[in-house]
């Protein structure tokens, strides 16, 4: 604790008080602390595919290039690579951008279950490849305000994890509900779960169970992160419940009405 000491002084110049001015040094400390390992985390994690890309690049410069099949399944990892690096990189600029409050919400009328639909037909491809059922709400329609871009980016981000998360076989249920005033999604999946120990640490920036795997999805370790975010900025909460072998559900609410 850091305490600054002022005299209040009166009209007549007589000392009428005193001021103390208290300042958390450990909750600056701590988000010092913060910013420091994210720099580490980004540096860390953006060297990553470069060094990888680099070691695909002059392994083929030097001799490995003459045969076709190295060529196209080096070239193909590279490509994977770029991506990866692409991803992230978009990822740090958009939460460096919301934790600064520097992403204005645009508010839209919209269809959240429409939207829902929208959304999951990016992903179907992937989930006919992994033999996975989505199920949709049976509600047709449901009227709200958010951010379109944002909101999607909410759902896309939520799906794609379960689809990730989901060995072979296995179901994933979005849900929308109208609660009055306020709009309840929830993404349900009959995964691999998350366990006690690591359940409240998930919506960190870089926390992932199993770096291998969340690497392997394409994942960037930042998506809830990025998600708990957004949901925040619409006014909105975002719960988690899981259990390792079963499954996770994640609820968010959010207002129908952005003030
Ligand atoms: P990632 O890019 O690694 O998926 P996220 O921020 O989206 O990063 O998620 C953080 C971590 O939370 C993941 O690495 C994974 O361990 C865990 N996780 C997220 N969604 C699920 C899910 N539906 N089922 C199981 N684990 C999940």
């Amino acid at each position: 604790l850091d305490a600054h000491v002022a005299p209040s002084i009166g009209e007549n110049g007589e000392i009428k008080g005193v001021i103390t001015v208290f300042h958390d040094i450990t909750e600056i400390r701590r988000l010092e602390k913060m910013r420091s390992e994210f720099v580490a985390n980004v540096s860390h994690e953006l060297k990553t595919p470069v060094t990888s890309l680099k070691g695909f690049a002059e392994t083929l410069l030097d001799g490995a290039m003459h045969d076709e099949e190295i060529l196209r399944s080096f070239l193909t990892i590279m490509l994977e690579e770029s991506e990866r690096l692409h991803r992230l990189i978009a990822d740090i600029l958009d939460l460096s951008k919301i934790e600064q409050h520097k992403l204005p919400l645009n508010p839209v009328k919209l269809d959240i279950v429409n939207l829902i639909l929208e959304t999951v037909s990016t992903l179907r491809e992937e989930a006919n490849k992994k033999k996975l059922e989505i199920e949709l709400p049976k509600t047709e329609s449901l009227l709200m305000e958010a951010d379109k871009d944002r909101l999607q980016q909410i759902i896309l981000n939520l799906v794609a994890n379960a689809l990730s998360y989901t060995p072979e076989g296995g179901t994933i249920t979005v849900d929308v509900m109208d609660k009055g005033q306020e709009v309840e999604l929830d993404v349900k999946d009959t995964g691999i779960g998350i366990s006690k120990k690591d359940l409240p640490r998930i919506f960190e920036r870089f926390y992932r169970v199993d770096k291998a795997r969340s690497r392997q999805s394409g994942g960037t370790g930042l998506g809830l992160a990025i998600v708990k975010h957004l949901v925040e900025s619409h006014h909105g909460h975002i719960k988690v419940e899981s259990e390792e072998g079963k499954g996770t559900s994640f609820m968010i609410t959010l207002p129908k009405y952005q003030a």
